[in-house]
């Protein structure tokens, strides 16, 4: 599949970061089990909506492919908003055009800019975009959302002469964390931001402009050699060296811990990158060698072994039997089913206190004695 090298989807990233799109040019594509798994939800909900809205539409497969019921269960709620505002968008205009898998043009505000929307529904007033996220790591907020801003750019650029669009909706849906965010902008105030970012995003294009880390950084094809994100990583840690006094003054320790997130995550990038060169590049890093890593002995045919112990008249050869956790629960079961079956025997303890910034929505705790062994020392931000 064609990859626009401004894509909607890297939108946060290189308005942010304006080299990084040309800087990912150089470094393959990424491919990880919950991109794929993502994929496969994304072509699960393109199939049921087809089926749903055209059932007339001939389709390879008689029936859409889950890989567990927590998938099916995740994409039939998308499929049931995104079909909710298909009878919203009929009852509002009668040859409201409905576009599953949309693909959406923005190149008028973006160089050759050009993606995917999940589903795209066109009708007077109120242009719809639905995307669906299947990811549960964060959930991510449709408000002032570059990547939505763009496909709704495209898609009003494509309809607006067919019809009377005053407002988009923007849509995101996260099934899997029962998020379900969506913003509202008039037509008018998303053509200023469409031209607001004209400039921004030609110099992204040209690769021009200082690299700029940040939070954006994370799924960056380049952050592994990024040598802005390696200085600011490891400024901080410049900026105490040979300074008086000898400990680090309250301030400092603060001043830190506002980027030990980001140098934790820098570090292991640097760590994963050169090892998986080393190995499947043949990569040789200088003062460094490969070497067979520590294993440990593991039986091979467990039925023989234990047919051998038994006979031996070995009688407590087994473990006893284990639950599974509840997230491979979910994935069996299904949320809503999981819920209704056990509900009552699952509870969730208190957390153990978080050293979070004063930006978190959460709380603060109202502080007795707390023993040191009590805190989590994972920081979140
Ligand atoms: S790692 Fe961050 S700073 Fe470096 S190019 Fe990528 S987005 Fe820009």
């Amino acid at each position: 599949m064609a990859h626009a090298i401004l894509s909607a989807s890297g939108a946060y990233r290189w308005l942010a970061c304006t080299p990084s799109a040309r800087l990912e040019q150089q470094f393959k594509d990424e491919q990880s089990p919950y991109a794929a798994e993502g994929t496969r939800a994304h072509a699960a909900a393109e199939h049921i909506l087809v089926r749903e809205i055209w059932p007339e539409k001939a389709f390879p497969q008689d029936a859409p492919t889950f890989d567990d019921k927590e998938m099916e269960n995740a994409v039939r709620r998308y499929v049931d908003i995104c079909l909710e505002k298909v009878n919203e968008a009929r009852a509002r205009t009668q040859d409201a055009d409905i576009q599953v898998e949309a693909r959406v043009d923005f190149s008028r505000w973006v160089p050759e800019g050009f993606g995917t929307g999940d589903m795209v529904i066109v009708a007077d007033g109120v242009l719809e975009i639905v995307d669906l996220k299947y990811g549960k790591g964060v959930p991510v907020s449709a408000e002032n959302n570059p990547q939505m801003r763009l496909y709704a750019l495209g898609a009003y650029e494509a309809n607006n002469l067919f019809y009377d669009i005053e407002q988009v909706r923007m849509t995101i849906v996260q099934p899997r964390l029962d998020s379900i965010s969506s913003d509202l902008i008039s037509i008018e105030d998303l053509l200023a931001w469409g031209d607001s970012i004209k400039d921004t995003a030609l110099a992204a294009f040209d690769g021009k402009g200082k690299c700029n880390p940040g939070k954006h950084c994370g799924f960056c094809k380049a952050r592994h050699n990024c040598r802005a994100l390696a200085d600011k990583c490891m400024a901080e840690y410049r900026a105490h060296c040979d300074k008086e006094p000898k400990l680090l003054l309250d301030t400092e320790v603060a001043e830190i811990l506002d980027l030990v997130d980001m140098i934790t995550k820098w570090a292991k990038d640097i760590k994963d990158y050169a090892f998986n060169m080393a190995v499947n590049e043949g990569k040789i890093w200088p003062g460094y060698k490969l070497v067979e890593g520590r294993s440990s002995r593991k039986i091979v045919d467990p039925e023989s072994a234990a047919k051998a112990l038994l006979d031996a008249d070995y009688q407590d050869i087994y473990k006893p039997q284990e639950l599974k956790g509840i997230t491979d629960l979910t994935k069996l079961v299904g949320k809503k089913e999981l819920n209704t079956l056990i509900g009552k025997f699952i509870e969730k303890p208190e957390g153990k206190p978080t050293l979070v910034p004063l930006s978190d929505k959460r709380e603060p705790l109202e502080m007795k004695q707390v023993n040191v062994d009590d805190f989590d020392d994972t920081l979140v931000d």
